[in-house]
């Protein structure tokens, strides 16, 4: 794989510290950070394989998209007007098309996505879905690093229950790849809406058993809590820890309507949130995710943009100006989340949530070289004594030149290495118009069969 020296920029290492080195330099060797440190420090140039000097940029680890579902970027801008967090809203916008997928739909759209992803600095996600071989695949031709969480829907089927659990055991033992870049995992849709308690149960053993986490929407709609304190007179959280839940790793999206004990319990399991604010901005519901009171119990609270019908973005660089902005709002004072706190939301929290954070997430001797660079010299940019309100406030995720998986170089000079975007773009066009071609004749046929 090589060597490469990244010099002259302002780098974010995002470690214990947050140290920051002006005009400071990263080197990569063999997929691997070999060495982080100010100017003063800097190694030969021409000890490298290639060495790129970027004064007037930020160099940062590559961001970390802790929820999001990249086969929905299918349904980008068909759910305007409808709350994607709620029952209702999901069931008329999404699921009545979504019974017109197949596996096939799933690469170009997964492709599209992750180019979307690399391009504006992300470099691990953490995707939720059905058809979870299909977006392995698309992730490995990618490169990018991915936790894949195999999505088990029951609706109250036990055997429908039972033969999804075997192919999510299946999966587990299958795609874990040997770059070690995708991360297969369980995910339960909504527990309560549409898992049992022994479903969930056998869940939380299969994961122990693979050293792997679940991941899940909680307390995202109404319909969690409803449910749970109608049958139990618990909160949906409360009865999940009941059920011995938690006895995994849980990394939870959304999470709205948690009560300061749901915080707790979130707490003393140490479960993490990815705290998804322009999706939960848009869906017009009250709560927003308690993200200043859960960090400040220890909880882990990562950054997701979740799915682009929600959103409809996967810039992460936004995800991290909304979700400081939601905060301030919702705590009303001015900046409870620092920039820090929000790049290290956006990195290693992100990281720590996936349990990747011995490899990813910082800037650090050891770690894999997964870093992003964001080009600062263009309009919008100036001088300023903080470089993470300037890339969080005043930049974009557009402005990302360079970036790195594993010491691979997947953009240059903003553009993809591994496979043309125009060609990504003509397959997912083609595949959008052949979908939707479908869900409108699966439509017109059911009309035809109820007028019958
Ligand atoms: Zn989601």
């Amino acid at each position: 794989m090589g060597s490469t020296l990244i010099h002259g920029a302002t780098v974010l290492t995002v470690d214990a510290e947050n140290r920051v080195f002006e005009g400071g330099f990263v080197a990569l060797r063999d997929g691997h950070i070999s060495a982080v440190g100010p100017r003063a420090a800097r190694p030969d140039p021409g000890d490298f394989d290639e060495a790129f000097e970027l004064a007037g940029h930020i160099v940062m680890p590559g961001l970390i998209n802790a929820h999001t579902h990249s086969a929905m970027i299918l349904f980008r801008g068909q759910s305007e007007g409808q709350s994607l967090l709620t029952m209702d809203g999901w069931y008329n916008s999404i699921r009545e098309p979504e019974l017109s997928m197949t596996g096939a739909d799933v690469g170009p759209a997964v492709a599209l996505s992750c180019a979307e992803m690399a391009l504006s600095g992300t470099t691990t996600f953490c995707d939720q879905y059905f058809f979870a071989d299909e977006i392995a695949a698309g992730v490995k031709q990618a490169g990018l690093r991915a936790v894949i969480a195999y999505g088990i829907v029951q609706l109250g089927d036990r055997e429908k229950g039972e033969a999804e659990l075997a192919k999510a055991t299946a999966f587990l033992e299958q795609q874990r790849s040997a770059d070690g870049r995708v991360i297969p995992w369980f995910g339960p849709h909504a527990p309560y809406v549409d898992n049992t308690e022994d479903l969930l149960r056998a869940e939380v053993e299969v994961a122990n058993r693979f050293g792997v986490g679940l991941h899940l929407h909680m307390a995202a709609g109404p319909e969690d809590n409803v449910e749970t304190l109608e049958r139990y007179g618990l909160t949906a959280t409360e009865a999940l820890e009941k059920t011995g839940f938690f006895n995994t790793r849980v990394h939870a999206a959304h999470c709205l309507d948690l009560s300061d004990n749901d915080m707790r319990i979130f707490a003393r399991n140490t479960a993490s949130v990815a705290y998804c604010a322009t999706a939960g901005l848009r869906s017009g519901r009250e709560g927003m995710c308690p993200a200043v009171g859960l960090r400040q119990l220890g909880v882990t609270v990562a950054l997701g943009t979740d799915n682009v019908a929600a959103n409809n973005a996967y810039d992460m660089v936004a995800e991290m100006r909304v979700a400081g902005l939601v905060a301030s709002h919702r705590e009303r004072r001015a900046q409870p989340l620092s920039s820090k706190d929000l790049v290290r939301m956006a990195t290693i929290e992100g990281a720590r949530a996936l349990g990747l954070d011995h490899e990813t997430g910082s800037l650090e001797a050891g770690k894999a070289a997964d870093v992003a660079v964001f080009d600062l010299r263009g309009p919008g940019y100036s001088e300023t004594p903080d470089p993470e309100t300037l890339l969080i406030y005043s930049g974009s995720g557009r402005d990302l030149r360079h970036l790195w998986v594993a010491g691979e170089q997947l953009v240059r000079d903003r553009t993809l290495t591994r496979r043309p975007y125009d060609e990504i773009r003509r397959d997912y066009s083609a595949t959008y118009a052949d979908f939707w071609a479908r869900v409108a004749a699966a439509k017109t046929a059911k009309t035809t069969k109820e007028v019958v």
